[in-house]
C-alpha cells in the first residue's frame, strides 16, 4: 500500500518534535542521582550498583517501556565470578639446573580462568610470537606446533605494518588485543599464557598491567569450557631473564615475532612453573532492559538497541580521603541520556516500524562483561538486531561541532550516519588514536563481535563559543579525573552537549528503525 505523502510528513514531523523533548535539564537529575555519594560508585555486586539498576528500571517503567529482558523482566541476571589471587602466588622458570623466581606485581601479574581454588603446573614453554591465527592475513603463529598442556609465551600487539590491507595498517585489530591472545591460547589447549610486557607493544606502561592484580570478575564458566589455568603478564626485565635462560635475546624474539613466516618454537629446554591459590566469589549483577515495541507487523520483530553501562568502580582505595569512585562522567552521563532517549521514544505516536531496546549494561569496567553477556544471550535473535548504538562518557561543558563515531565506518549504515550528522550540523572526526584499539574497548564491540552493526556515539572536542585552548583544558581535566574519586558531578555542569548528543543518537536510531530494508552486516575484526 502506498502511504500518502502527507501522512509521512506528519510522521517525520512528530518524530522531530519528539526528539526535542530530550532536554538538558531532564538529563541532569539522573546524572546527579546516579553519581551521588549515596550510590557509592555503582560497584558491580555492591549495594550502590544494585540501587542504580533499580533506579534505571524504575525510570524505564515510568517512561512506559515494557520489560525487555529474556523471561519478561527489566533485569537480565549476569552471573559473574570474581577471582582473587591469594598471597604466596609463585611463578618462575627453570632449565638445565638453573631457575628463576619472579615476584608478584613486581615481575608478574595475572589471573586464572579455570575458576578453581588452586592451580599449579610445571610445563614446557613455547614461544608463539604474537600468538595470532589470522587466515585472512595468511598469518599463523601456531602453525605446526602443539601447545596442549604447555605454557605459551608471547608479545601482545600484532606484526607492525603500514599496509592498510595487512592487520589494518597502523590501526590495532582484535588480533592485537591481549584478550584475544588468551582466548586463542585457551582454544589451542595451552595450560597457561604469559605475555612479555614492553611499553611499545602494549601501548601502556607496567603500572597499567599491574592493576590487573586486583580481584577480577569473569563471566561464570560452564563446565567443559576450555580455559587457562594461568593467564598472566611478565615485565620486560623478567622476559629478558626468561630469554637468557633459553639462550636467546629478548630483542631477537621480538624481531622474529614481527617477521613474516615466523615459526613457533620451544624456548630451549625452559619449563615454566607456577602455583597459585585463589579466592572465588560469585557476584550477582544485572543488565537493565526495557523495550518499546515497533508498529510494523513484521519489522517489529527486529530492533535497534541503545546501550550505556551503569556500573563504575564502586568503593575503592581512598585518594585524598575520598574512597567513592562516583563515575559521574563515566558513565552516569550516558545513563541519563539513555533514560531520556527511552522516554522520548516511548511517547512517540505512531511508533517506529522496528522495536527499540534500551539496555543499561553492567560490568563494563571489568571488561565489557555485561554487554557481552547481553549480545550472547539477547532477548531476540542477534540477526534481528538491526543496529546497536552505545553511549559512554559525555563532556559536561556544552555543545560541540563534531562527533567521533567509533566503528560507524565499519558498518553499512555509514552513509546514513553521515547524512544524519550533517542534519545535526556535526562533522564526523576519525578516531584520533586507532593504534590504541579504542574500537575494542567499548561496549559496542560486544555487539559487533557477534555480527551486529554497532558503534559508539561520542562527542568531538570542538566546543561552540569557547576560547582557544578550551578543548585542551577539558581533556586535561577529564584525563586527571578518569577512574578517580574526583569524577564527580558539579552543579555548574552544562548538559547542553548531552542534550545535543542524545538527540543525535535518538535520530540515528530512529532512521534505522524506520528503514524499509537493512543493508548488509559488519566486519568486526
Ligand atoms: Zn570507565
Amino acid at each position: 500500500m502506498r502511504v500518502p505523502l502527507i501522512a509521512l510528513c506528519l510522521c517525520a514531523g512528530a518524530a522531530f518534535a519528539q526528539m526535542h523533548r530530550i532536554e538538558a535539564e531532564k538529563i541532569r537529575p539522573h546524572v546527579r542521582f546516579l553519581s551521588h555519594d549515596l550510590l557509592e560508585g555503582r560497584g558491580v555486586g555492591q549495594r550502590g550498583g544494585r540501587l542504580a539498576a533499580e533506579y534505571i528500571a524504575a525510570q524505564f517503567a515510568a517512561a512506559g517501556l515494557e520489560p525487555g529482558a529474556p523471561g519478561g523482566s527489566y533485569f537480565q541476571p549476569v552471573p559473574l565470578r570474581s577471582v582473587e589471587v591469594l598471597p604466596g602466588a609463585r611463578l618462575g622458570a627453570h632449565a638445565g639446573g638453573k631457575s628463576l623466581e619472579w615476584r608478584w606485581l613486581e615481575d608478574f601479574v595475572g589471573t586464572s580462568h579455570i575458576q578453581q581454588s588452586e592451580a599449579s603446573f610445571d610445563a614446557e614453554a613455547v614461544f608463539v610470537g604474537h600468538g595470532i591465527t589470522a587466515p585472512e592475513y595468511k598469518w599463523d603463529d601456531y602453525a605446526g606446533v602443539d601447545v596442549r598442556g604447555k605454557v605459551v609465551v608471547l608479545f601482545t600487539n600484532e606484526p607492525p605494518s603500514a599496509d592498510e590491507n595487512f592487520f589494518r595498517g597502523r590501526a590495532l585489530t582484535y588480533y592485537g588485543r591481549w584478550t584475544y591472545k588468551y582466548e586463542e591460547a585457551a582454544r589451542r589447549g595451552a595450560i597457561g599464557a604469559l605475555i612479555i610486557h614492553t611499553t611499545p607493544t602494549a601501548s601502556y606502561g607496567w603500572q597499567v598491567v599491574r592493576a590487573n592484580g586486583r580481584p577480577q570478575p569473569q563471566v561464570r564458566r560452564r563446565p567443559g569450557d576450555s580455559a587457562l589455568a594461568f593467564a598472566g603478564w611478565i615485565t620486560e626485565q623478567a622476559g629478558a631473564q626468561l630469554a637468557a635462560l633459553a639462550g636467546e635475546k629478548l630483542e631477537d624474539l621480538l624481531k622474529a615475532a614481527d617477521t613474516p613466516g615466523f615459526r613457533a618454537r620451544p624456548l630451549g629446554k625452559v619449563r615454566i612453573r607456577g602455583s597459585f591459590r585463589f579466592r572465588l566469589e560469585d557476584i550477582e549483577t544485572e543488565n537493565v532492559v526495557g523495550v518499546v515495541r515497533g508498529s510494523h507487523p513484521q519489522l517489529s520483530g527486529e530492533a535497534v538497541v541503545f546501550s550505556a553501562h551503569w556500573d563504575h568502580l564502586g568503593v575503592g582505595e581512598p585518594v585524598q580521603g575520598d574512597n567513592i569512585y562516583n563515575g559521574a562522567l563515566d558513565n552516569a552521563t550516558g545513563c541519563g541520556m539513555l533514560i531520556e532517549m527511552a522516554r522520548a521514544w516511548a511517547s512517540m505516536e505512531p511508533k517506529p516500524l522496528r522495536s527499540a531496546y534500551f539496555v543499561a549494561v553492567t560490568a563494563e569496567e571489568s571488561g565489557l562483561l555485561g554487554s557481552r553477556f547481553f549480545a550472547e544471550n539477547p532477548p531476540l535473535p542477534a540477526e534481528k538486531i538491526a543496529a546497536a548504538l552505545n553511549f559512554d562518557s559525555y563532556s559536561p561543558y556544552g555543545r560541540v561541532r563534531s562527533a567521533v563515531l567509533t566503528g560507524a565506518e565499519r558498518t553499512s549504515f555509514f552513509p546514513l550516519v553521515q547524512s544524519v550528522a550533517e542534519r545535526h550540523q556535526l562533522s564526523i572526526r576519525p578516531d584520533p588514536r586507532p593504534e590504541a584499539g579504542g574500537y575494542y574497548r567499548s561496549d559496542h564491540y560486544s555487539f559487533a563481535r557477534v555480527g551486529i552493526p554497532a558503534f559508539s556515539v561520542n562527542m568531538g572536542n570542538d566546543y561552540e563559543g569557547k576560547p582557544a585552548g578550551f578543548a585542551e583544558e577539558v581533556s586535561k581535566k577529564t584525563a586527571a579525573n578518569y577512574h578517580q574519586p574526583t569524577d564527580e558531578y558539579s552543579k555548574d555542569w552544562d548538559f547542553s552537549g548531552m542534550e545535543q548528543f542524545a538527540r543525535f543518537g535518538f535520530a540515528l536510531g530512529l532512521e534505522i528503525a524506520n528503514l524499509e530494508k537493512i543493508p548488509a552486516r559488519v566486519d568486526a575484526r
